[in-house]
């Protein structure tokens, strides 16, 4: 449930065991070819390159998390294959706490399908196999449940029922809600979701959608009629925080020769989720996750390009 007190207010309510920050949300492989050019229909041609990545904006956020200096708890699920060893090793080597990241038998570690031509057009292909399976299993919300975390931190890449029964898992608990509404889903949010969520973190395309309107102004004040506070990232023009009482602030992005930008909103995410359950204000919240998302495109990589907390101290010095 949402809470009154303040984005700086640490939630002192989660119980003794919990982590800081707990991640329910998706865990991919993903496979990345380039080549000249993609073939048409019926067409084989050869490619140049093929590389293997972790990805999925859930995974993407605990290892920001994680890097960030939080104890980070992930919530997932993958396949008994390949690609689901090498999630949790990555996971494990990150530092992120796997206990809660279920094996399922049948169905296989969620795959993104990437084809990069030599022109930057790309086309992707994502497979959600085991992450449809998330939060279908007593023991993915049992592990929010008896252990909640301050900070619990959601995206949309799983089923949305699920996204719905892991807010309502910790809300007596006193954990803040933090909710990345990526992907929107085509017929919108259910209205039971958004009651559940103490901050939303969409970017100004998913602000727009959910709200239905071109208008950002517009979209903001729709959004909080419906939650309590509000940060729009705006890519390279920094982010907006609102909350319903009137407050409005607009915190511009560090300057810097961006390399990739694939998962800034995520390590955006990550690093604010972290802050957060330290009990820092929310302006310093915002700083730590502004200078971390710059220093991010500076660098190839969604989860990989993630700084570390001395970059990131260094870097809001
Ligand atoms: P993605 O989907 O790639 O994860 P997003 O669309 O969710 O990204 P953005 O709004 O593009 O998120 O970026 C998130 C934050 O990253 C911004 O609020 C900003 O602080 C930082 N950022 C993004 N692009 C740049 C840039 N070119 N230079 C500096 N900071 C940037």
């Amino acid at each position: 449930m949402p809470t009154s007190a303040s984005a700086g207010t640490p939630s002192s309510s989660a119980a003794p065991g919990g982590v800081p920050v707990a991640v329910l949300g998706s865990a991919n492989a993903d496979l990345v070819v380039t080549v000249g050019r993609a073939p048409g229909a019926g067409e084989t041609v050869s490619g140049h390159g093929f590389t293997t990545t972790v990805g999925g904006k859930g995974l993407n956020q605990a290892v920001a998390a994680a890097r960030a200096g939080a104890r980070v708890r992930m919530v997932a699920t993958v396949g008994d294959d390949v690609h689901g060893r090498l999630l949790r090793d990555t996971l494990a080597r990150e530092g992120v706490d796997t206990d809660a990241l279920r094996v399922h038998p049948g169905l296989p570690t969620g795959t993104a399908h990437i084809t990069v031509e030599d022109d930057g057009e790309n086309r992707i292909v994502v497979v959600p196999g085991a992450n449809a399976a998330t939060g279908a299993h007593p023991d993915d919300l049992r592990a929010l449940r008896d252990r909640p975390p301050r900070v619990l931190l959601l995206q949309l890449e799983i089923p949305v029922p699920a996204v719905v029964a892991a807010a309502r898992a910790v809300a007596p608990s006193g954990t803040r809600v933090v909710l990345t509404p990526a992907p929107v889903p085509r017929g919108g949010l259910p209205g039971d979701l958004l009651g559940q969520v103490d901050l939303l973190v969409p970017n100004q395309h998913e602000a727009c959608a959910l709200a239905g309107t071109g208008d950002l102004a517009e979209a903001v004040r729709w959004l909080l009629r419906r939650v309590p506070e509000v940060v729009v990232t705006l890519g390279a023009r920094g982010c907006l925080h609102a909350t319903r009482d009137g407050g409005h602030t607009v915190v511009p992005a560090v300057p810097v020769t961006a390399v990739d930008t694939t998962g800034a909103g995520d390590v955006f995410a990550g690093v604010l989720a972290v802050a957060l359950a330290e009990g820092s204000p929310v302006d310093g919240a915002l700083r730590r996750a502004t200078a971390a998302a710059a220093l991010s495109v500076t660098r190839s990589g969604a989860a990989a390009s993630a700084p570390r907390r001395d970059e990131i101290d260094r870097a809001v010095r």
